[in-house]
């Protein structure tokens, strides 16, 4: 499965570069092009699934456990305090995973900017509506 217009697919078919770090029959992981620290790496599924809650249990799980291990390596090589794993899918949408290296000292502190719930009566709230859906 690939989309002719979409980034990913295209450093997939290796149509356009990237500095790959891994590559196997499922997946692919590159350096990110705008690093939030340098090492920033991308893991993605070679298939073109747009969502996480599209792509198939047994990619996801491959996905997941090579970012596991791409974790340690990449803690390892570039000296960081911690390795970050998030998805956030706003700018490509064909799923994948950054693993992103921090250091205590990075002034990213707690990377996105944290709200507060106005009283608990609202985060109870908050909870009883997302465990409805469950
Ligand atoms: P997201 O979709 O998770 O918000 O972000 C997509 C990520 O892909 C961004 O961090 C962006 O820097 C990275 N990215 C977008 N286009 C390219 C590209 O052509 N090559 C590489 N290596 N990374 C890219
Ligand atoms: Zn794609």
């Amino acid at each position: 499965m690939t989309d002719p217009n979409c980034i990913f697919c295209k450093i997939v078919s290796k149509a356009i570069p990237a500095e790959i770090i891994y590559e196997d029959n499922d997946l692919i992981s590159f350096l990110d092009i705008n690093p939030v620290n340098h090492g920033h790496l991308l893991v993605i599924p070679k298939d073109h699934h747009p969502l996480l809650t599209e792509t198939p249990d047994e990619l996801l799980t491959k996905v997941f456990l090579r970012a596991k291990s791409l974790m340690k390596s990449l803690k390892e090589a570039t000296d960081s305090d911690f390795v970050v794993l998030t998805v956030v899918g706003t700018d490509v949408p064909h799923f994948h995973v950054h693993l992103i290296p921090r250091f205590y000292e990075d002034g990213l502190a707690g990377f996105w900017p944290a709200k507060k719930y106005e009283s608990e009566k609202q985060m109870k709230s908050v909870a009883e509506k997302i465990r409805k859906t469950i």
